[in-house]
């Protein structure tokens, strides 16, 4: 089975979902919404090929050093290469794990590709449509644009999940490299990366 292509992977966040979780970036996005957050995935040159089961052992031991209750995978666009990513969607919730996927497209043409049905069935809460800058999302968590829409494909989550704010986290790493991930308003991220305007 091929590699997967990845752009990063944070082992425990809880700002991409619901609860604590092993955030996946892939590399690689054919979808290309105007205004997206993140165009550095868009390439597929770049990334970091591994092999799905290294990234599931990844994900088991954030489990058991974290106690991460699920893995959310995130663009890039995951159903560029949805069938590495349902191996590793599948595997981790054949551990007990829950599996949250965001994808530019919408449900109604995965479903009509015979390559997704393996990561689709291995998705507990799909997020789907594309970025619409014009749209921006008032309160939902997680999502960028008041288009994109929240599938529980299981019973594992329920719309009460939605009820979680939305969370901006920071990493420092021992390099002085900053890494941020979540989501919040342009406003908020100004403010945060210019804090000493605050103080005029
Ligand atoms: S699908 Fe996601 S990563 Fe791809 S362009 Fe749209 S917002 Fe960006």
């Amino acid at each position: 089975m091929e590699l997967l292509n990845l752009h990063r992977i944070v082992d425990a966040t809880a700002a991409e979902g619901p609860g604590l979780r092993c955030a996946v970036w892939t590399q690689g996005c054919s979808v290309r919404c105007p205004g997206c957050f993140n165009p550095q995935t868009w390439t597929t040159k770049g990334g970091t090929r591994l092999p799905w089961q290294d990234v599931a052992e990844q994900v088991l031991r954030a489990r058991d050093e974290h106690g991460v209750e699920g893995l959310t995978l995130l663009g890039g666009e995951p159903f560029d290469q949805p069938e590495p990513l349902g191996a590793l969607a599948a595997a981790v919730r054949a551990e007990g794990l829950s599996v949250m996927t965001f994808t530019g497209h919408r449900l109604e043409e995965l479903r009509a590709r015979p390559d997704c049905a393996g990561l689709l069935a291995s998705t507990d809460l799909l997020v789907d449509g594309p970025y619409l800058a014009d749209q921006p999302e008032p309160t939902r968590p997680w999502v960028g644009s008041a288009n994109q829409r929240f599938h529980f494909l299981t019973g594992r989550y329920d719309p009460s999940v939605l009820d979680a704010p939305n969370r901006l986290e920071l990493r420092i790493a021992t390099d002085g490299s900053v890494e941020l991930n979540g989501f919040a308003t342009t406003e908020a991220l100004e403010a945060l990366l210019a804090p000493e305007r605050n103080h005029r």
